[in-house]
């Protein structure tokens, strides 16, 4: 990574801005696997497989899942905390999500500035495989380049997959966490009911 910035927030987006986009598609396709998450299959490879060859089975392309996402808006505070957060530090959303399924709600975020994986669908639209973002194994991978590069990180996140970046990051924030992810979680990591808090805990 070749960026250089002094204060970088990282901030997941599902979960923390906008609801979790699987158990909405599983909601609205009724397809029940569709509402497995790596609570269930923790090797996300492994998921996304599972995922991919359901919809195949059931028929549902990459614009259908587009429309059914498109009825998703973010949370209520999201927009304003971004835009408060964003007068102090550049703003990344760090998410294990796809570009091709975020694109709406991203753009209802005011398009900040986003690293995501990407989805490779055939001719008929079909989802064939994930084409994951190079050089990184977890968001963690992120947020120690910009350590690195002697930036101040704040991360910002709520389940499992986070924790990792929250421990390592200058400031780690940990939103609405279930019982068992906070169990995990190492006592430097700030746990708050409302992104709002955080804007107000980093003054
Ligand atoms: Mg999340």
């Amino acid at each position: 990574m070749s960026e250089v910035l002094e204060k970088v927030a990282c901030i997941d987006l599902e979960g923390v801005l906008v609801p979790e986009m699987w158990p909405y598609i599983a909601q609205r396709t009724g397809i029940d696997v569709l509402h497995e998450t790596t609570r269930e299959v923790p090797e996300y490879r492994l998921l996304m497989a599972r995922r991919i060859s359901a919809l195949r089975s059931h028929g549902v392309t990459l614009p259908q899942m587009q429309e059914i996402l498109a009825e998703i808006a973010p949370f209520p505070e999201s927009t304003d905390f971004l835009a408060r957060i964003g007068e102090q530090y550049s703003v990344r959303i760090l998410s294990d999500c796809f570009y091709e399924l975020a694109d709406p709600v991203l753009g209802l975020l005011g398009r900040p500035t986003a690293l995501c994986h990407h989805l490779v669908t055939d001719d008929d639209g079909f989802i064939v495989r994930c084409e994951f973002a190079p050089s990184r194994r977890g968001k963690e991978d992120v947020v120690t380049a910009f350590l690195d590069a002697g930036s101040e990180v704040v991360a910002v996140g709520d389940a499992f997959n986070d924790l990792e970046m929250l421990k390592l990051a200058t400031r780690g924030f940990l939103v609405r966490p279930s019982e068992s992810t906070r169990a995990m979680a190492s006592s430097r990591i700030c746990v708050v009911e409302h992104v709002d808090e955080i804007v107000e805990m980093l003054r």
